[in-house]
């Protein structure tokens, strides 16, 4: 039932080229069939031979027979070739489609989750399960119309030839199936996906394990201290053994089975012979001993299918985890932004919906004021100012801009709106020039040169092989944290987007950096509403209002004057900073 579902999900995808997928189903079928002929000719030939033995001279026919079974292996190959060409134009087409419905939802998804999903893990789904759904269609499915094909046809021919033979081969092959479904079935599905799960741990400890080796060399630990990771192993082992053991008396059994079918012939041979032996009952007997090998074949093969059945199942379960996401909803007659200002309205907001990042929060930013969010880590910063850019929209209350829910305003105008530099700026790899006019694509040159001089980013520009031109990435050319949110800024000033919104780096390595980035800031500010995520306190003394976050809500709000008269979390904060500044700077001293 599910497989069926799978596949009539699979077919939606292929849309007309379907037919190229039941072709190959057919046409694998028809190979599998074609691919026995040849046995009929060899059994001719055997009948030839012992009709006229010992006098072979007589026989006539042997080189006609043997080049027809000749012909028709090759028939069967070229068919099974043909099979597979029909399979792939179909499976490709499927994957295109997959990789690219699931591309244009990932667009249409909020920003937030893309970031926080991570886009290894995206790129990991889309093109890993697309591809396992394509070995599924190409290969695995005309395989198995030919593995179901092919003891049908063997059925008829072990029965045609002499039926007491016939199904003497098929009570071993009854019992091999018989124990490859008790290794199959759904208690097997159960420990396959234990299997893959103990597999999973393994491998994720094993990365933690490997991130986690700078710390070993420093401290000087030992590997016992990832004991994690030495337990998922430990871990793995113990089941592996324990599911070993619990195939291997099923698995001899099958094979002893499978492979025994000349027991059966043979003792049967003995027992039918008893009164002399016929030259037919001699052509049929070797001829039986000839045929069955193919009966082990064609099962191994079915017993596999299980295996990709559930492969390509779970290929689906993961498409269908980014493909249900909703999408951030649009506007249908979207609305513009009156001025640039921002202000939300008893917003609250859950990741996971169990815990408020954000509960009960109202405030107004007026056009052109700089606002800086602070408070303790965890308290709600990023989320506030992700929800301004609409990376998520709130589960209650609404954001506006310039008068307008942002839910109203369309993507193209809330980009052109709202622009953020994020502490640790993508860059992509391309040369500085075209990294900076991704913001706006049709900008001149001098135009991107205005921007990254404002963004204080000429000493980078000028210390560069060539200039602006130079990629990023390349050739060992690599920008420090602080170099890298520079030509970010640089490209957020090329935007000159009414609202910026600001995730200050929260450590420099060199000062010289810092008071780079600090200016690059300033110039950014210039007749903006600008709202600061303010990660060190010294960044906030001019922002015409601070508004202290904790544990998801507004606790003071005001100007740094006023808070500190005030004397709540901000004056606490506060001292707290100049202490560390004091003792950073009698350290220094
Ligand atoms: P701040 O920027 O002030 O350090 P955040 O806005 O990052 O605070 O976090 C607010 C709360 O939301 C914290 O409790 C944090 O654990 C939680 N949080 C932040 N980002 C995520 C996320 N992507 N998924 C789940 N919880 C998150």
């Amino acid at each position: 039932m599910k497989k069926q579902s799978n596949l009539s999900r699979l077919m939606q995808y292929a849309g007309g080229h379907r037919y190229f997928t039941y072709a190959s189903w057919v046409l694998s079928a028809l190979s599998a069939l074609i691919a026995l002929v040849p046995f009929w000719y060899i059994w001719r030939m055997i009948q030839e031979v012992l009709q006229v033995m010992p006098d072979f001279d007589k026989a006539q026919n042997l080189a006609v027979n043997g080049w027809m079974a000749v012909l028709f292996a090759v028939v069967a190959v070229l068919v099974y070739i043909a099979g597979l060409m029909c399979s792939h134009v179909a499976a490709f087409r499927v994957a295109t489609n997959i990789r690219c419905e699931a591309m244009r939802h990932i667009v249409k998804l909020p920003l937030g989750f893309v970031q926080e999903f991570g886009s290894g893990k995206l790129r990991k789904i889309v093109n890993e399960s697309s591809a396992a759904t394509e070995t599924y269609l190409a290969h695995q499915l005309p395989d198995k119309a030919g593995a179901i094909a092919t003891p049908c046809g063997l059925l008829v021919l072990l029965l045609a030839f002499d039926w007491r033979l016939g199904l003497l081969s098929l009570i071993p092959v009854a019992l091999g199936f018989l124990i490859m479904m008790s290794m199959t079935g759904s208690k097997m599905q159960q420990k396959m996906k234990e299997y893959q799960d103990a597999l999973d741990d393994m491998s994720n400890e094993a990365v933690e394990y490997v991130r986690g080796i700078p710390v070993v060399k420093t401290f000087g630990q030992t590997v016992f201290s990832f004991k994690k990771f030495k337990d998922a192993i430990d871990r793995y082992g113990v089941w592996v053994i324990a599911y070993t053991k619990q195939l291997r008396t099923p698995m001899l059994f099958y094979t002893a089975a499978i492979n025994g079918v000349f027991v059966f012939l043979i003792a049967a041979g003995l027992l039918f012979t008893r009164d002399g032996v016929t030259n037919e009952f001699l052509l049929n007997l070797l001829f039986y001993i000839i045929i069955t090998p193919v009966i082990s074949l064609t099962l191994t093969k079915i017993m596999f299918q299980s295996e990709n059945a559930m492969i390509v199942n779970d290929a689906l379960e993961r498409i269908d985890s980014v493909l249900t996401l909703t999408p951030l909803s649009q506007a249908a007659v979207p609305q513009s932004p009156k001025d640039s200002s921002v202000t939300l309205e008893d917003v609250r907001f859950s990741y996971d919906g169990k815990t408020d990042a954000l509960k009960h929060v109202s405030l107004s930013i007026r056009p052109g004021q700089t606002v800086a969010f602070v408070g303790p880590s965890g308290g709600g910063k990023t989320t506030l100012a992700n929800l301004i850019a609409r990376f998520f929209d709130p589960q209650e209350g609404r954001v506006r801009i310039g008068g307008v829910d942002i839910r109203d305003i369309s993507k193209t105008q809330l980009m052109d709106t709202v622009s953020y530099v994020f502490q640790d700026s993508k860059l992509i790899k391309a040369s500085i020039l075209e990294n900076v006019r991704l913001a706006k694509p049709d900008a001149g040159r001098d135009e991107v040169m205005r921007a990254l001089k404002a963004a204080q980013c000429m000493d980078i520009v000028e210390k560069l092989p060539n200039g602006v031109n130079t990629v990023i990435g390349t050739k060992g050319v690599y920008l420090s944290g602080g170099e890298q949110q520079r030509i970010a800024i640089a490209r957020v000033m090329l935007k000159d987007s009414p609202i910026v919104i600001l995730d200050e780096a929260t450590a420099f390595a060199d000062p010289d950096n810092e008071s780079r980035v600090q200016r690059a800031f300033t110039e950014l500010s210039k007749g903006k509403t600008v709202i600061m995520i303010a990660h060190r306190l010294s960044t906030v003394v001019g922002a015409d209002r601070i508004f202290v976050l904790k544990e998801g809500e507004i606790t003071e709000s005001g100007t740094c004057r006023e808070l500190m008269e005030a004397g709540g979390l901000f004056r606490k904060m506060w001292k707290d900073y100049q202490t560390s500044v004091e003792w950073k700077v009698a350290k220094e001293g």
